[in-house]
């Protein structure tokens, strides 16, 4: 339902950049509409990690900090620096992308993860 875009490469240099900036770990402060209270305020799901039992390891995206931004076109979303750019787990980004695209403010369309 999500139709969504086959990331690229683990290579990718900015993808690489803000993954190290976020010390591989996901940099959700609660916009996802969970309270992360119990792990200090922000999601403790790493890359690499096992986000739970018989599921493959998490791979973190690189996607616009804001949450707003997460409703930015994808070639809108792929011009931000990094610094407007955090690491997100899969469920974070899709939750806090919902979480935005209802209340409305600044939807001009489906986005995506750049990478
Ligand atoms: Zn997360
Ligand atoms: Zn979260």
């Amino acid at each position: 339902m999500s139709g969504r875009i086959p990331p690229l490469g683990d290579t990718t240099g900015l993808w690489q950049a803000v993954l190290s900036a976020a010390a591989g770990r996901c940099q959700c402060r609660g916009t996802c509409g969970k309270t992360h209270a119990k792990d200090g305020g922000r999601c403790p799901v790493r890359h690499g990690g096992y986000a739970r039992h018989n599921a493959g390891p998490v791979r973190l995206l690189a996607a616009p900090a804001d949450p707003d931004g997460l409703l930015l076109p994808a070639h809108r979303a792929a011009a931000l620096p990094k610094r407007e750019l955090a690491a997100w787990c899969p469920a974070c980004h899709d939750s806090t992308r919902r979480t935005a695209a209802k209340t409305g403010r600044g939807a001009t369309g489906p986005a995506d993860s750049l990478f």
